[in-house]
């Protein structure tokens, strides 16, 4: 499979928005470290192949499943591959959704939007009689960066905070509008920026975003 011109390191999203985030971070350490690397060329979505086929996210982790689609990645594209895996672990339920997150309420008929909201309203039945401060929950990522030699990576983040009765907030997706972060706001109440500043995505990709550049430094 050909590269496009330039590129060194792929991440496995069809998310544009997540290639961005990712560019926008690794600037900060190649701006501390003085370098100079064209991130624009230099860091790729899976979108810039032809006929990557998404994999089944079969492993039990966060971390299994992030280092699956980095593998796959890395295999197909023969370039460094960087994937990440996230969901809602909720105390009081163990853990879970976790890694079934995004299909917890079970309706595969449903667009993103609809099956988010279902999502929701299941958790929210759920945990309807458990009280306030049994309410604990937490988005968790896991990076993980795979390189041709077969080398591993992984990294995790969490944003941890209170589960709410009922949705706030018209920014973000998923299960954002239930998590509230500080006093008042849920994270559908924080803008973009406020969001990966603190977020579970943000914190897991800033800790491998060093080995990242380390690997677009070298020659
Ligand atoms: P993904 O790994 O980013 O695809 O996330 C899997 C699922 O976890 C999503 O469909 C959401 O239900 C949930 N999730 C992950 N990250 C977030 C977040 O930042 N906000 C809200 N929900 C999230």
């Amino acid at each position: 499979m050909s590269a496009p011109d330039g590129a060194r390191l792929v991440l496995a999203t069809h998310n544009p928005h997540k290639v961005v985030e990712l560019r926008e971070i690794l600037a900060d350490v190649v701006a501390e470290r003085g370098l100079s690397i064209d991130l624009d060329r230099a860091v790729v979505g899976v979108d810039a192949f032809e006929g990557i086929e998404d994999v089944v996210e079969n492993g039990a982790t966060f971390a299994a499943n992030a280092l699956l689609k980095a593998h796959s990645v890395c295999t197909v594209t023969g370039l460094p591959a960087l994937a990440d895996d996230s969901g809602l672990a909720v105390d009081i339920l163990g853990g879970s959704p976790g890694i079934f997150s995004a299909r917890w309420s079970g309706r595969t008929d449903l667009d993103r939007q609809a099956k988010d909201r279902a999502n929701v309203e299941l958790l929210l039945a759920q945990l309807s009689d458990v009280l306030d401060e049994h309410r604990g929950a937490g988005f968790v990522c896991a990076a993980a960066l795979v390189t041709p030699d077969g080398t591993e990576l992984v990294e995790h983040g969490e944003v941890r905070g209170t589960l709410e009765r009922s949705p706030r907030g018209q920014n973000g997706f998923g299960y954002d509008p239930i998590l509230r972060v500080d006093e008042t706001r849920t994270l559908a109440e924080y803008t973009n920026a406020e969001k990966h500043a603190i977020s579970h995505r943000g914190k897991a990709l800033r800790a491998i975003a060093p080995h990242v550049v380390d690997l677009l430094a070298k020659d």
